[in-house]
């Protein structure tokens, strides 16, 4: 009976009680998920190397935004505007070749051409640096918020899919564990100067090199019709992600060339990002298939780490390269 009373006791003050604890708990909760956001965005952000500009998307921007932007989807990248960063600082150096010229007449394989022991070099600074590697799938991830950056984060792009990033690159980047994102024409497999399938599968199974799309057949996108550039942009993606047995979600623009009905295409196709040659380190959630990239050059030791610290973003010039034209 006493037990009983007791209970009946307990009962009636347990409800007010309970309701009490759970708003305390709640509360803590609710401070305790702002804080874990904003931490999260502070580390997104980062405090020195990363500029933020909370909600103020630079005018042309707003008008592309505003005028339907990619994929007619400009509500969402607003809500996300608004939600995360706006730009983070994310250099992605471009490279061609990488090798030795043989045939010191071909003066276009050599000016796009870097020695493998300057590209080794510069492995070498960056990792001196603290930078550290990531590849375009993570950035588009990172500029999306679904991961946090990296320190230092920087992106090796190799656009083509030479054979020489088998026998040059490759090897360097596996001896120093550095990631990279590299750009395949699908169309292009096994010729004299480019990868094979083989090897295309060879580095994508080891996890460090992420196989992004170039096209089937290193085709200037801008202008083209919609079934060519759906074959382009699909047929591209289904051959890389069929031989490596993973998703392909980056792309590289041939020539750096691109229009509005490129990007949709890529984006319906389920690419995350895009590579352009547009120069810049600013990275932008609204720019993501069109990030910029650098040309690093020869660069090593205190002139590469000089000239990365030093780059501003040109204002944003897409107008001008490709988008609205
Ligand atoms: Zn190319």
């Amino acid at each position: 009976m006493a037990r009983k009373k007791r209970n009946s006791l307990y009962i009636s003050w347990k409800p007010a009680a309970l309701a009490g604890v759970a708003m305390v708990l709640l509360g803590f909760v609710w401070i305790g998920a702002g804080r874990q956001r904003d931490a999260a965005y502070r580390k997104l952000l980062g405090d020195e190397r990363i500029e933020v500009q909370q909600n103020t998307v630079p005018p042309d921007v707003r008008q592309w935004v505003s005028e339907g932007g990619v994929l007619g989807a400009n509500s969402i990248d607003t809500f996300t505007l608004r939600m995360f960063p706006i730009m983070i600082r994310v250099p992605i150096l471009m490279y061609h070749y990488v090798e030795y010229v043989k045939d010191k007449g071909d003066t276009i394989r050599k000016s796009l051409s870097l020695a493998p022991y300057t590209f080794e070099e510069e492995v070498k600074t960056l990792i001196g640096a603290g930078y550290t590697f990531m590849t375009n799938a993570e950035l588009a991830d990172a500029l999306s918020g679904k991961i946090t950056l990296p320190d230092k984060p920087i992106v090796l792009t190799f656009d083509d899919g030479y054979r020489d990033f088998y026998t040059d690159v490759y090897p360097i980047l596996k001896k120093y564990h550095v990631k990279a994102s590299a750009y395949i024409i699908s169309g292009f497999l096994g010729y004299p100067n480019n990868m094979d399938a083989s090897q295309v599968r060879q580095i994508a199974d080891d996890g460090l090199v992420e196989i992004g799309a170039h096209t089937v057949n290193h085709a200037w996108l801008k202008g083209m019709n919609e079934k060519e550039l759906v074959y382009e942009v699909d047929q591209c993606k289904k051959t890389l992600e069929r031989l490596t047995g993973k998703p392909v979600v980056s792309f590289a623009y041939p020539y750096g060339v691109f229009d509005v009905p490129a990007i949709q295409a890529l984006a319906e196709a389920g690419f995350t990002s895009a590579v352009s040659t547009i120069p810049g380190v600013d990275q932008y959630q609204t720019h993501r298939f069109f990030l910029y990239r650098l040309r690093p050059g020869g660069r090593t030791g205190e002139s590469l780490l000089s000239w990365l610290e030093g780059i501003k973003n040109e204002q944003i010039s897409y107008l001008k390269t490709g988008v609205k034209e």
